[in-house]
């Protein structure tokens, strides 16, 4: 779904739990706030009660989150975790996508045993927790610094003090540590600066 719809103006962040609230034309709560039957009417016939949320590995830039088929990444740490994860001639790195399909966590059936089955979804939410481990103590980083003004900062200060950017996708990504990132980056910078400039 198109995020224009969104006010990302509205969207505020909040320093303890590292979701976002408020926003715009609906109100999002963070993890914080009470969840009433009254908000919880406006998310009917969504998969998923919010529309927006931080990236799960940069923890800057937003993914939409309206779907169960929704990125957990952004456009950006997307593109390195498939660059990268092909450059050892795999899939894509990490399990970006909120659906097991998305990641490619697919063992057809009939050459499967239930057993394999079983233990390939298991990986799956395994790779998936670590994930959300590594997103809590990175945010905590970037919102130590914050926390101090006030529970919360509106989105665009959130962004003018972390800028999204491919040179913060690519330290991320190192710093979870998965994969060695390549030496060769500066070609992934410059890939990525003609894939931004064609996608936005
Ligand atoms: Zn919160
Ligand atoms: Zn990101």
């Amino acid at each position: 779904m198109p995020s224009e719809e969104l006010n990302l103006a509205a969207f505020a962040v909040c320093l303890t739990c590292g979701h976002l609230r408020d926003g715009a034309p609906r109100e999002q709560r963070c993890r914080c706030q009470p969840r009433t039957p009254e908000w919880e009417q406006q998310w009917q016939g969504q998969d998923i009660s919010s529309d927006l949320d931080l990236c799960l590995l940069c923890v800057r830039d937003t993914v939409t989150t309206r779907t169960r088929w929704s990125w957990l990444a952004c456009e950006t740490c997307r593109h390195v975790s498939q660059v990268v994860g092909e450059r050892y001639g795999h899939r894509a790195a990490l399990p970006l996508g909120r659906h097991s399909i998305m990641n490619g966590d697919v063992v057809q059936p009939h050459t499967a045993t239930a057993t394999k089955v079983a233990a390939s979804l298991v990986a799956s939410v395994r790779r998936g927790n670590e994930l959300r481990d590594w997103q809590q103590v990175e945010f905590d980083r970037l919102a130590e610094p914050l926390r101090p003004g006030g529970p919360t900062v509106p989105l665009a200060e959130w962004q003018r003090r972390c800028p999204p950017s491919l040179g913060a996708s690519v330290d991320a990504f190192d710093r979870y540590g998965v994969m060695p990132v390549p030496n060769d980056l500066s070609t992934l910078r410059q890939a990525q600066t003609e894939f931004l400039s064609t996608a936005r």
